[in-house]
């Protein structure tokens, strides 16, 4: 089997995938044309093309939250949010993944509450049928502080109410805004409840939040870039990283195109690789970057010499991150008779 083939029929498990930094173009098509049938105006038809970023513009880290401003357009009324939803779902699933946590920030828009976005998401997660297994996590947006409390209430109710379905709850947005000590006690808050947390942590140096972070022990964190001490970190909150064994969630293309990584061979995985920090590749933003979990895959095993047998077994070894712990046995027989049949 060539490598393109292995890692798009290795059954994956992807645990960083943001709804929508995921749309691909076909689905952003479709969601236009779905608008424009109801007589929704959007403005997105300038603007679909600007919806990627590459390694070789001139676009950082901080333009990506602006692109999803785009993808926000399209997925601002119930139905269209749905489409979104399942198309994405079924992409991650044709694309060889049996797994997923997909995750959103409930937002209001002119045509539902912040309630009915998450409840859009969470119903269409369960009543259409799908081969991969589709959890929900729910993201604090650090460029809305005041959200903090009602973003955690509305995860609180929903992981009550549907336990087997929102899993999480988890810190993103532009890295530069806003402190982590403001969402702690909220974050605790919805731990105490039963959420598992995963922050993106690392995404630039601050060895003061990152130390915070670490210290709060989340179930795993994504990036982790400026961590180790030749990419912006120190051996201090290093060493506090891989005594903590706190699983990494990676996005190589991610890091390399939004330049927070200058190439696919200067990324950290290897570091965390070398050293057996818990890491698990992922997306992020699989509509944004242009890429696939099994991409990633594909380019971890080029880049890093990762042997077909290894391969799968890192992906074997992201069934013990996963939030729904129930679920972890089901995936990892499937991974293991995929390693079986295949005598890797
Ligand atoms: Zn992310």
């Amino acid at each position: 089997m060539n490598l393109d083939t292995l890692c798009r029929e290795m059954p994956k498990i992807e645990l960083h995938a943001h709804l929508n930094g995921s749309l691909s173009r076909s689905t952003m098509l479709s969601l236009q044309r779905y608008l424009a049938d109801l007589g929704i105006k959007d403005k997105t038809n300038v603007f679909i093309n600007e919806f990627q970023m590459s390694s070789g513009d001139s676009k950082t880290l901080l333009d990506a939250f602006s692109l999803f401003t785009i993808a926000h357009e399209l997925t601002s009324v119930p139905e269209s949010l749905a489409m979104a939803t399942d198309m994405t779902l079924r992409e991650f699933e044709e694309d060889g993944c049996c797994y997923i946590e997909l995750r959103s920030t409930p937002r209001q828009t002119p045509h539902m509450t912040h309630k009915q976005y998450l409840e859009t998401i969470v119903q269409t997660m369960r009543n259409e049928k799908f081969s991969i297994i589709p959890c929900l996590i729910i993201s604090i947006n650090r460029s809305s502080p005041n959200d903090v409390e009602m973003i955690t209430n509305l995860a609180i109710e929903y992981h009550r109410k549907y336990p087997d379905t929102v899993v999480g709850i988890e810190l993103s947005g532009n890295p530069a805004v806003g402190r982590f000590s403001h969402f702690l006690p909220s974050l605790t808050r919805a731990r105490e409840a039963g959420l598992k947390v995963t922050l993106h942590c690392g995404e630039i140096p601050n060895q003061q939040e990152i130390t915070e972070m670490l210290k709060f022990r989340p179930e795993r964190i994504g990036h982790g870039v400026c961590i180790h001490p030749n990419y912006g970190g120190n051996e201090e909150i290093w060493q506090l990283l891989c005594k903590s064994q706190i699983p990494v969630e990676l996005c190589l293309t991610s890091n390399v195109n939004t330049k927070s990584t200058p190439s696919y061979s200067a990324h950290h995985f290897k570091e965390l690789y070398n050293a057996n920090v818990p890491i698990v590749l992922g997306t992020d933003d699989k509509g944004i970057f242009a890429t696939s979990l099994s991409q990633e895959y594909r380019i971890c095993a080029e880049t890093f010499g990762i042997d077909p047998s290894k391969l799968v077994r890192l992906s074997l070894r992201a069934c013990d991150y996963i939030f729904s712990h129930d679920k972890k046995k089901t995936l990892s027989d499937r991974i293991l008779n995929f390693i079986n049949k295949n005598a890797l």
